[in-house]
């Protein structure tokens, strides 16, 4: 859903005070269920606003949110996300095992440096604290932009063995597909009456995507995938998602779905939770032309990819005519990302990296990219190449994953549709 309330400064987790486009039946009951949690634990959303003296999640980046590229970061509610996500730092560190998270990506392509600094590098971050996990491999959604799901075997297992490689350990978490798991996506079902035609038409992430389309004609999947990824979330009632910025609006649209169900359906109590956006230090990755780092757009730096591939692709990356490097994400958002990327490899701020340079010109920032980002992919590179040689071992993987989801989605609808009168 569009996050238009975010243009207004609205720090997620603070009430929509917009009419909504669909009255709920018990409207009165919306302000005791912005606070609940459903029947997992959440966070303490007594903690409801941004906690404002907080700079942004990450210690290296000073204002990554800033890139120009697609919507507008106002449109899309980025720095109310922001010190959102400083807030739900602190509360992660107090008490991990309240927060259940759902994260994933579409099974188009090998995952890329926007990924890893994204959101792969904050879910490794969030196992190892102790917070329980569910990743997806979005399959359906492969053709919400595409006539044809090509390769989609070896992109998911490809995508098991990114997870893999960068730390996300099967054992502790559930890795698993869309078409694996029918309740999931029989819940978008009654999601989609839930939403209307005019609040699908205006979600800008969407709208960017469509005009990135490869096809001629929007799809039906295309225009209501933003729902069908609140059912991909709200399945297993996870309360924090680990996202880029480009997934603001759709998280928007999870909580209006949540809170909506909740209204219609709930008799008093929260079925869902209304979930929380977690960005990263860097949550817009600009790709090799400026736009942001896609699978599909092939602008991407992989993490598949070897250190001579890697050298190639940052060599062709667009930069300006300036000469003297300096970090300034909204006038230099081309070298302002690179500088980013290679601050974020070394774990220090990209000024920093950036005076090193000085006049020294786009090769040197080039250069001195390249080996920080190969550097920090070498290990991660050498597990995908040990974890490669067992494919028996990644369809295991996602057998156990898909079977752990299938019981929670199972209950998940048996508690809705008791909620919908819809048992017999
Ligand atoms: P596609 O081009 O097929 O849409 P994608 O590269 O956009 O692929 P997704 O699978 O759509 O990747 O996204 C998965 C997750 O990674 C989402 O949370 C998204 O916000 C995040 N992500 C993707 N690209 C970037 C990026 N360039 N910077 C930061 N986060 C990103
Ligand atoms: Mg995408």
């Amino acid at each position: 859903m569009r996050n238009r309330a975010a243009s207004d400064g609205r720090p997620l987790g603070v009430p929509w005070s917009r009419a909504r486009a669909i009255p709920a039946a018990r409207s009165t009951h919306q302000e005791t269920f912005l606070n609940t949690t459903g029947q997992t634990t959440g966070p303490d959303t007594s903690v409801s606003g941004p906690d404002t003296s907080a700079s942004g999640p990450g210690p290296s980046a000073s204002d990554p949110g800033a890139f120009a590229s697609g919507p507008s970061t106002d449109t899309l509610g980025v720095s109310a996300a922001r010190a959102r996500s400083a807030t739900l730092e602190k509360l992660i560190l107090e008490n991990p095992g309240r927060f259940r998270v759902l994260t994933g990506d579409r099974p188009t392509g090998r995952l890329h440096l926007g990924h890893y600094f994204g959101t792969l590098r904050n879910r490794v971050r969030l196992q190892n604290l102790g917070v329980e996990m569910f990743v997806i491999i979005a399959d359906y959604q492969v053709l919400t932009d595409r006539d044809v799901a090509d390769n989609l075997t070896e992109h998911v297992e490809e995508l098991v063995l990114d997870y893999l490689a960068v730390g996300v350990d099967p054992a502790r978490g559930t890795i698993f597909t869309h078409s694996a798991v029918p309740a999931l996506n029989q819940l978008m079902l009654p999601f989609l009456s839930l939403v209307s035609v005019a609040e699908l038409n205006r979600n800008p992430t969407v709208k960017d995507e469509i005009a990135h389309s490869r096809q001629s004609a929007v799809s039906g999947l295309m225009f209501t995938y933003p729902v069908h990824q609140a059912a991909d979330i709200l399945f297993c009632k996870a309360n924090l998602v680990p996202v880029g910025q480009d997934q603001l609006p759709h998280l928007e649209l999870t909580r209006t779905v949540a809170r909506r169900f909740n209204d219609r359906y709930g008799s008093g109590t929260a079925v869902f939770p209304q979930p929380d956006a977690l960005l990263s230090s860097a949550p817009l990755l600009l790709g090799t032309d400026g736009t942001k780092m896609s699978k599909s757009r092939g602008n991407a730096v992989t993490l598949a990819a070897d250190a001579d591939e890697t050298a190639r692709l940052i060599k062709g990356a667009k930069t300006d005519p300036e000469r003297h490097i300096t970090y300034d994400p909204a006038t230099r958002p081309e070298v302002s990302s690179l500088l980013l990327l290679a601050a974020l490899c070394q774990d220090r701020p990209p000024q920093e990296v950036a005076a090193d340079i000085g006049s020294a010109g786009a090769a040197a920032l080039k250069k001195i990219v390249t080996e920080a980002v190969n550097e920090c992919l070498a290990p991660i590179r050498a597990r995908r190449a040990e974890y490669a040689r067992d494919r028996a071992y990644l369809r295991q993987v996602l057998r156990e994953g898909n079977e752990r989801a299938r019981g929670v989605a199972d209950a998940t609808l048996a508690e809705v549709r008791t909620a919908m009168n819809s048992r017999y």
